[in-house]
C-alpha cells in the first residue's frame, strides 16, 4: 500500500472518530465483551508501550500478566504453562522449547557448582548424557541409581546428600515404576528437591505432585503433544520455583514459539481421552505379547502382575491405568528385531512416542545410543529391545499388525 493512502485511510478513521465519539466507544465496550472462545495465536515477538511510564510499570511488576518481548513471555505460552499446571497440581508452570530445554532449566535454577544430583539409572537417553557429560563440566554432579530399587536409592542419597533427586514416574524404556512418595520423603530428609519426569505416565495415570515432588516436567513432544507434530516442554512446580526458573528461561533463551504453544494447549482438550484409549490398547497388547514366548524374552509392562514394580504402580497410578508405552526383548539378537520392524505393516519404526497412531522403536539404536554400554546393559537394554508406544487405533488393527510382525521372524 503507498504511503499516502495509508495516511488517508488513518484520516478517515480519525475523522469517524472525532465526529462520534460516543458511538465508537459503546462499540469498543461491546466488543471487549465479546471474547475468542480459543485463545488466538500471539504471533508477535514484542509489545508496543505508549510511554516511558508505563515500561517501568511493566518491569516493576505493575501491569500482571503483562507483555513486552517474546523471550520473556508470551501470551500463548503462558496459557499452556498454567493449563498443564492445573492437570498436574502445581501451582504454576513454565513452558520451554522442548523437553530438553525444560530439563535444562529445571537444573540451572536449582543447582551450582559443587552441588550434587541422585538421578535414576534408567532415564531417557538425553538426559543421562546431559548429566553424565554436561554437567559436570560445570561442577556439578550426578549419582545415578536403580530408582526401581529404594535401598539403593536410600543408600546413594545419604552418600551424596544431592540438592536435587530426578527419577520419570515410568522409566525410559523398562518401564521401571518409582515409589514417588518414598523417594520424595527421602530426598526431603537431606534437603533436595525432587523433581519427576512424568512425559511416559502424564497426569491421567500419576500426580507426582501429589505424591510429595516438587516439581514435575513433561517433554509435551510425546503424549501431551499427541500427534507428533511439535516440540515443546514444560515445567510445573510451586510459584517460587517457577518465577526463578521463568528468569532463567528468558537469561538463556529456552522460549517455545506461538504456534507450538498453541498446538499444543489445543492437545490438551484430547490429552485424557487419548491417554485412557492408549493405556487400555497397551494393557490388551501386554496381554497378548506375554502370550508370545516363542518370540519375547523378556516384556516390560507394568500393568502386568509379573511386572516387578506392579505393586508399587498399582498403589501410585490411577486405577486400571498403567500407561501406553511397553517394551520387550525378541528372541533372536538384533537381526530378530530388524526383521520384526521391516515386517509391521501400520506402525513404524520412529524414534519418539506419545503420538495417536502406534509406533515402535529400538532404544539401542536411538533414544539410548549415546550413552555408554556399560549403562546400556546395566538398565537392561538389549540389542532386540523393542519399544512400543501404543497408539488409540482400533486394538485388533494393532495386535493383527504385531501378530504377523512376530510370526516374520520365523
Ligand atoms: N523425557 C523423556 C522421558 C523423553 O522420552 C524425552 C524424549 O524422548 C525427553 C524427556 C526429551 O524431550 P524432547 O525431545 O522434547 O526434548
Amino acid at each position: 500500500m503507498k504511503p499516502a493512502l495509508m495516511r488517508n485511510i488513518g484520516l478517515q478513521f480519525r475523522r469517524r472518530s472525532v465526529a462520534k465519539p460516543n458511538r465508537i466507544e459503546s462499540r469498543k465496550r461491546a466488543w471487549a465483551r465479546i471474547q475468542p472462545h480459543v485463545l488466538p495465536i500471539y504471533q508477535t515477538s514484542v509489545y508496543d508501550y505508549p510511554d516511558l511510564k508505563t515500561l517501568d510499570d511493566y518491569y516493576n511488576g505493575l501491569i500482571p500478566g503483562g507483555y513486552i518481548y517474546s523471550r520473556n513471555g508470551l501470551p500463548n505460552s503462558s496459557e499452556l504453562g498454567r493449563q498443564v499446571a492445573i492437570f498436574e497440581g502445581a501451582e504454576d508452570g513454565l513452558v520451554c522449547s522442548s523437553g530438553m530445554a525444560a530439563i535444562s532449566v529445571l537444573l540451572l535454577a536449582n543447582l551450582k557448582s559443587g552441588d550434587s544430583i541422585v538421578a535414576s539409572s534408567d532415564l531417557y537417553g538425553g538426559t543421562t548424557v546431559l548429566l553424565g557429560e554436561e554437567l559436570p563440566r560445570l561442577g556439578i554432579s550426578t549419582t545415578f541409581a536403580d530408582a526401581g530399587n529404594l535401598e539403593q536409592v536410600k543408600d546413594s542419597i545419604a552418600k551424596a546428600k544431592p540438592k536435587l533427586v530426578l527419577i520419570e514416574t515410568i522409566s525410559n524404556p523398562s518401564m521401571k515404576v518409582c515409589d514417588i512418595k518414598e523417594i520424595a520423603r527421602m530426598a526431603h530428609k537431606v534437603g533436595a528437591l525432587l523433581a519427576v519426569d512424568n512425559t511416559f505416565a502424564t497426569p491421567f495415570v500419576a500426580r507426582p505432585m501429589e505424591l510429595g515432588a516438587d516439581m514435575v516436567m513433561h517433554s509435551g513432544t510425546k503424549f501431551l503433544g499427541g500427534h507428533s507434530d511439535l516440540t515443546i516442554g514444560v515445567v510445573c512446580g510451586g510459584g517460587k520455583l517457577i518465577k526463578r526458573m521463568s528468569q532463567i528461561s528468558t537469561r538463556f533463551g529456552t522460549i517455545a514459539g506461538p504456534f507450538d504453544c498453541w498446538l499444543a494447549t489445543r492437545s490438551l482438550s484430547t490429552w485424557r481421552v487419548r491417554m485412557v484409549n492408549s493405556c487400555s490398547n497397551a494393557m490388551k497388547l501386554a496381554e497378548y505379547l506375554a502370550s508370545r514366548k516363542d518370540r519375547i524374552s523378556r516384556l516390560y509392562y507394568p500393568g502386568l502382575p509379573s511386572h516387578p514394580n506392579h505393586r508399587v504402580a498399582k498403589t501410585i497410578f490411577s486405577p486400571g491405568m498403567y500407561g501406553g508405552m511397553l517394551s520387550f526383548d525378541l528372541k533372536g539378537g538384533l537381526s530378530a528385531a530388524d526383521t520384526f520392524v521391516r515386517s509391521l505393516s501400520q506402525a513404524t519404526l520412529t524414534p519418539s512416542l506419545g503420538g495417536v497412531r502406534t509406533t515402535v522403536s529400538h532404544p539401542g539404536k536411538t533414544s539410548h545410543r549415546h550413552i555408554t554400554e556399560t549403562r546400556r546393559k546395566e538398565s537392561g537394554i538389549s540389542d532386540s529391545m523393542i519399544r512400543v508406544s501404543v497408539g488409540i487405533e482400533d486394538y485388533e488393527e494393532i495386535q493383527n499388525d504385531f501378530d504377523a510382525a512376530l510370526e516374520a521372524i520365523g
